[in-house]
């Protein structure tokens, strides 16, 4: 692992978003259709489920498959919104994207794995939420890169960002016979040491890549005292256009967070 300096994440908020401790955030990889995102986050909100999340625009990692429906998903989302009241959370990959989003009142915005790798693209994010005042999560990136993930939450605390947050979504891995992105559990680890005020989520669903490990791996999450999980759920999960092999109905969401072990009581 490549030496880290130490560094201060300044001004840090504790921050809170629909009041759950662990923080939920569940949703469809990506948004897909009205009806696909409305009887998802139905089901959602009936098992529970404050925080949305769903992908407007897709980092695809190859070309020619579906990149997300973009931003005509954002007056969807703020109807759903305002029908279910929930909170909603998306990735932002460049100034662009946050300026619609904020313009269509997305509550929570994530940098992706595969945008948190590049210093450019985070610095330009970075320059573009100043002024912003709602929660930003960096997914670690790709690579098993400790200082760049933290140079990444660097760049966007250093534009003024107070209410930041970290998201584990495990690590690109040429040949793991079991995850799609090996967990690594080393690694968010040492984040959790060095920055203890710093909130940290676990993203099983793209640890995993198929929903039969996902359980085994959100309890180890909470067993390592994470913040909270960020899972991806679909009402018709086969059917789902991205990640389609690991997404759950939220009725089998609902079951398996109800049956976590839960030892935190505080974000
Ligand atoms: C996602 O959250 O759907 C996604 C694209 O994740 P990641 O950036 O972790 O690959
Ligand atoms: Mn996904």
């Amino acid at each position: 692992m490549e030496a880290v300096n130490n560094f201060e994440l300044s001004a840090m908020d504790r921050w809170e978003i629909g009041n759950s401790s662990p923080l939920i955030i569940a949703g469809p990889c990506s948004v897909e259709t009205p009806q696909q995102l409305d009887e998802t986050v139905r089901g959602l909100v009936a098992n529970g489920v404050k925080v949305i999340r769903g992908g407007v625009w897709k980092p695809r990692t190859r070309p020619n498959s579906f990149e997300g429906v973009g931003h005509i998903a954002l007056p969807w989302i703020k109807e759903i919104k305002e029908k279910y009241q929930v909170k909603f959370a998306i990735e932002v990959a460049s100034p662009y994207h946050v300026e619609k989003a904020f313009e269509f009142g997305i509550d929570l915005f994530w940098i992706g794995a595969r945008t948190s790798v590049n210093p450019f693209a985070v610095q330009e994010i970075a320059d573009s939420l100043k002024g912003v005042d709602i929660p930003v999560l960096v997914k670690n990136p790709v690579n098993p890169d400790l200082a760049l993930w933290i140079g990444a939450l660097e760049r966007i605390n250093q534009a003024g960002i107070k209410k930041l947050g970290a998201i584990h979504r495990g690590f690109s891995n040429f040949n793991d016979q079991v995850y799609r992105n090996s967990p690594t559990w080393q690694i968010p680890l040492e984040l959790k040491t060095r920055y203890p005020n710093l909130p940290i989520l676990n993203d099983p669903s793209h640890i995993c890549g198929r929903r039969d490990l996902l359980n085994s791996v959100a309890q180890m999450a909470m067993d390592l005292n994470f913040d909270g999980l960020i899972i991806e759920s679909h009402v018709n999960p086969d059917q789902a256009w991205s990640d389609a092999a690991q997404q759950v109905t939220p009725e089998v969401l609902g079951k398996m967070i109800a049956g976590l072990h839960i030892r935190k009581v505080a974000i």
